[in-house]
């Protein structure tokens, strides 16, 4: 990447990035770093979080957040009360959520039961921004949050949202943002992605779980998502980067108002 195509005021995003999982994450967290990427370090199991927060410790570009992935759930809902006990020293949460998918349904209870608690807590403190998983869960879940998180009690980023019209109308009028992955505008639900506010829209990398050009996305991808994002959108690529660096920066700045 050409650290040229930057400037100061245009920081490029990745708003989910599972930098835990790549081989060397030190050396993923030093790119975003020189690239000046904002990015989201999401996790999966809380055991995770104390090796993540020393990684992003000196980091200005990396946010770790502390994650329970509902993938997870059917085995590691005792984790719970680790999540808990390391959600004060959190202010970012995830990943976490619902996931109604076939392989993952028969813990859905126990998924319900365990995000609902998150919520309530989550809601205690007022001032966390959380990156949900919703797969085949939308409505569960924009149910969850209108039960639990108040929109004046939390900030909630719906990653790789694949609902209907219908809820993500119901999501942008809880006050949702949205991460959009390169997979999202690949599909043919690319009238969704067309209807959510700009200043609502993030741009995410979910890597290493997805690709790009043949090997695991990294967060110095979100360049060539924001141009196709544009495109889609039919606006200019500044546009959107500067759109969706500044919702970043409002999400890593709670106190700046908006
Ligand atoms: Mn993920």
């Amino acid at each position: 990447m050409n650290d040229s195509t930057f400037t100061a005021s245009e920081n490029l995003v990745d708003f989910h990035c599972h930098v835990d999982l790549y081989p060397d994450p030190p050396a993923l967290i030093a790119e975003c770093e020189s690239h000046r990427i904002y990015t989201l370090a999401v996790t999966t199991t809380p055991k995770a979080w104390k090796q993540n927060l020393e990684w992003t410790k000196g980091s200005n570009f990396v946010r770790p957040a502390l994650g329970l992935h509902p993938q997870l759930i059917a085995e590691r809902a005792k984790e719970l009360d680790d999540f808990e006990r390391l959600l004060p020293t959190a202010k970012y949460v995830g990943e976490v959520g619902l996931d109604r998918s076939s392989s993952y349904s028969s813990s859905f209870d126990k998924q319900l039961e365990v995000f609902n608690h998150i919520l309530n807590r989550c809601a205690a403190f007022g001032d966390k921004v959380l990156s949900l998983h919703s797969l085949r869960a939308a409505t569960p879940v924009l149910d969850a949050m209108e039960q639990h998180l108040p929109p004046n009690r939390g900030q909630v980023v719906l990653h790789w949202f694949t609902g209907s019209k219908a809820e993500a109308r119901r999501a942008v009028a809880l006050g949702c943002y949205f991460s959009i992955n390169a997979q999202m505008l690949n599909s043919t639900r690319t009238e969704i992605i067309s209807m959510l506010p700009l200043d609502r829209l993030l741009t995410e990398s979910d890597g290493p779980f997805t690709n790009h050009m043949g090997r695991p996305s990294r967060p110095s991808d979100m360049l060539s998502l924001a141009r196709q994002l544009a495109l889609a959108r039919g606006v200019s690529v500044e546009q959107i980067t500067s759109s969706v660096c500044e919702n970043c920066e409002f999400l890593f700045d709670r106190q700046k108002n908006r």
